[in-house]
């Protein structure tokens, strides 16, 4: 055959696998979630498909590399950008497709990682926060939300800092979990109550929202375990029904869960006490849920979060929130797409 015949088969053919597939895309993709471009792919990857951890700051790249190798199933993206062209790089650039390496309730049912939840459960994880908020409703899913591939670019300042004027965190994705997993406020959106809502969390205390983007807004008990901190198993058995939930140990104060906007970092819960990575006594907590001392991942010490015992509830609460209202720093941008 003519060899421009060929090349004219072969083009025909492969266009057609291309449409097959592009038709069946369409067809089997979630309603919501990046519905086309997913992953490092997206052109509006700022990392491709590599992580450049080269102009990260040294003191903190012990740090950012957690994000290349905690979550085991999906995996998530590391690198700077220099926005203005000036030959310094402005950000560090994580991108996630926000899906988590544990189970949850919140995935497709024919996902591997769907696991069934009985979320009558919540209501012995919070019962102090059952009691305190006179909570009355009945624990189920919230609605029909599923957790949906996305895809999340999130820029933090190169130079975190100690902002003069500080800006309110929205509800919306505010950080990332080294899992990729999204972090919310202390909030739920407007027309709902955070403490209605926490009825509506998984086995690992996240529940996706109406664009299917996971998030916690609490102590991630299951990313904890999965990170090797301390959690334990609870139960209660309830006219002959046994409900098992993890726990969080209360001695999480020095692992790192990931970072927020501004480019400070998340440790897991403390009260008003704890010790730094040296054994020392560290300063309060201040207003937006952290102060500086000497961790593992920065011996010269940072700023940093913890999640922190909700004043709802009391002190005996189960109950963490990451946040409260403000960044400490100037945070940088996120974008899902
Ligand atoms: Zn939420
Ligand atoms: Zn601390």
């Amino acid at each position: 055959m003519n060899p421009c015949l060929w090349i004219g088969v072969i083009l025909v053919s492969s266009l057609c696998i291309v449409s097959c597939a592009r038709k069946k895309n369409k067809e089997t993709a979630p309603s919501y979630g990046c519905n086309s471009n997913c992953g490092c792919t997206n052109p509006n990857s700022i990392c491709g498909c590599t992580n450049d951890l080269s102009n990260i700051p040294a003191s903190y790249k012990t740090a950012i590399t957690k994000y290349t190798n905690a979550n085991t199933n999906y995996s998530l993206h590391v690198c700077t950008q220099d926005s203005d062209s000036d030959g310094s790089p402005d950000y560090m650039v994580v991108e996630s497709s926000n899906r988590p390496e544990h189970k949850s309730h919140y995935f497709e049912t024919t996902h591997a990682l769907y696991e069934l939840f009985d979320f009558l459960t919540n209501l012995y994880k919070y019962a102090a926060t059952k009691t305190s908020a006179g909570y009355s409703g009945a624990p189920g899913p919230a609605g029909h939300n599923k957790i949906a591939e996305q895809f999340i670019v999130m820029k933090m300042p190169i130079s975190p800092d100690n902002a003069s004027s500080k800006t309110n965190t929205t509800y919306s994705t505010i950080g990332l979990a080294l899992n990729g997993v999204s972090f919310f406020n202390e909030n739920a959106a407007p027309g709902d109550q955070i403490t209605n809502e926490l009825f509506t969390f998984d086995q690992c205390s996240g529940h996706p929202q109406n664009s299917g983007v996971y998030h916690y807004h609490v102590d991630p008990v299951c990313l904890i375990r999965d990170l090797g901190g301390s959690v334990t198993d609870n139960s209660t058995t309830v006219n002959g029904t046994t409900y098992r939930w993890i726990e969080d140990s209360g001695s999480n104060g020095n692992l790192l869960l990931g970072f927020l906007l501004d480019g400070h970092p998340v440790y897991g819960p403390v009260g008003d006490n704890h010790t730094d990575s040296n054994g020392n006594a560290t300063p309060s907590i201040d207003s937006y849920n952290g102060h500086f001392h000497a961790t593992t991942e920065f011996s010269s010490g940072t700023y940093h979060y913890h999640v922190k015992t909700a004043n709802i509830g009391g002190t005996s609460s189960s109950v963490f929130w990451i946040t409260n209202e403000k960044y400490f720093g100037t945070p940088g941008s996120v974008r899902i797409y």
